[in-house]
C-alpha cells in the first residue's frame, strides 16, 4: 500500500453567493480554480436567524451537482418538475445536462444550515443529456465499519460496499468519514484518481502535514491515505477518475470550449434554454 501525501492545501474563501447567503469555497476559488472531474467545492453556512435567504431560480448547463447535508433542511424545486427536501446526513445529485433551472431554498427553521455542494462535471460526450435529479435518504446511505473508522458512502465504493447514488458519468467516491479512535487510521483511496479531504470538524494530519477545518487537503497519488487525528473527527474523502478534456465556464455553464458557452448565453438570452 502507498500512502497518499498532501499536494496542497487551500483554505476556504468566503464568497457572497445566492440571496444573502456566504459559502466557504474551496474548489473553483483563486488557487484551485478546478480541479479535475471537480469544478467547485462550497460549504454553505445559513444562519438559524438568516430569514429569506437561500438560493432562488438560477440555471445550470454541462455538469451535476451534489448536495450533502450536515444540519438544517432545504428544498430543491427544478424545472424538469422534481421537488425534494434533503435533511442532516442527506443528499441530492442533480444532473443539469442540456439545461436545468431549479432553487434550493432553506425550509429548517430555528437550526443553522449547514451542508456542502460539489460540482462534478460531465465528459463532452454527455453535457447535453435530459436533466436527472435524485434525492437520498437518510436510510438508503449505508454506514460501512473501517479499521478505526466508519464511513457514510453517498456514492462510489469502499470497503467492497456501493453507495445508493447510481448512473453518475464519472462515478465519484463521496464519503463522510468519522474516525472512530484517536491516533493512525488508514483509509483506502482509489490509485489514478483525482482525491481530496475537507475536514467538517478538527483539525488532522496527513503524514506530517497539519490540516485545518474548513480547507480542501488535495492528494498525491496512492491507494491510501493515512490519517492522524483525535476520536471523532470527521471529514469528507472525495475521488473520481479526472476527464482530461478543455474546460471552459461562465458562471453556472459548464462546457468545453468558449464556443458552446456562447452558444448557451445565446439560448439562455433567447428563451431557448430548457
Ligand atoms: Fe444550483
Amino acid at each position: 500500500m502507498s500512502n497518499r501525501k498532501i499536494s496542497i492545501i487551500v483554505p476556504a474563501q468566503a464568497v457572497p453567493e445566492g440571496k444573502g447567503v456566504t459559502v466557504h469555497r474551496t474548489i473553483g476559488r483563486a488557487g484551485l480554480s478546478e480541479l479535475d472531474p471537480f469544478l467547485l467545492l462550497d460549504e454553505m453556512v445559513i444562519g438559524a436567524d438568516d430569514a429569506g435567504t437561500g438560493f432562488p431560480e438560477h440555471p445550470h448547463r454541462g455538469f451535476e451537482t451534489v448536495t450533502y447535508m450536515l444540519s438544517g433542511s432545504m428544498r430543491h424545486k427544478d424545472t424538469a418538475g422534481n421537488v425534494g427536501e434533503i435533511g442532516p446526513g442527506e443528499a441530492q445529485w442533480m444532473t443539469a445536462g442540456r439545461g436545468i433551472i431549479h432553487s434550493e431554498m432553506p425550509t429548517s427553521e430555528g437550526v443553522d444550515i449547514r451542508g456542502f455542494q460539489l460540482w462534478v462535471n460531465l465528459p463532452a460526450a454527455d453535457k447535453m443529456k435530459p436533466p436527472r435529479y435524485q434525492d437520498i435518504p437518510y436510510g438508503d446511505i449505508p454506514t460501512i465499519a473501517g479499521d478505526g473508522y466508519i464511513a457514510r458512502l453517498v456514492t462510489g465504493e469502499l470497503l467492497g460496499e456501493n453507495g445508493p447514488v447510481s448512473e453518475i458519468a464519472v462515478n465519484p467516491l463521496f464519503a463522510d468519514i468519522t474516525l472512530l479512535r484517536s491516533g493512525k487510521i488508514i483509509v483506502p483511496v482509489p490509485a489514478g484518481h483525482t482525491a481530496f479531504l475537507y475536514g467538517i470538524n478538527k483539525a488532522y494530519q496527513v503524514g506530517d502535514d497539519q490540516v485545518p477545518p474548513r480547507a480542501i487537503a488535495v492528494l498525491k497519488d496512492g491507494n491510501a491515505v493515512e490519517l492522524t487525528a483525535e476520536k471523532d473527527t470527521r471529514l469528507l474523502l472525495v475521488a473520481a477518475a479526472p476527464i482530461g478534456e478543455p474546460v471552459a465556464r461562465y458562471g453556472p455553464f459548464v462546457m468545453n470550449t468558449r464556443e458552446e458557452i456562447k452558444a448557451t448565453l445565446d439560448d439562455w438570452n433567447n428563451g431557448r434554454f430548457l
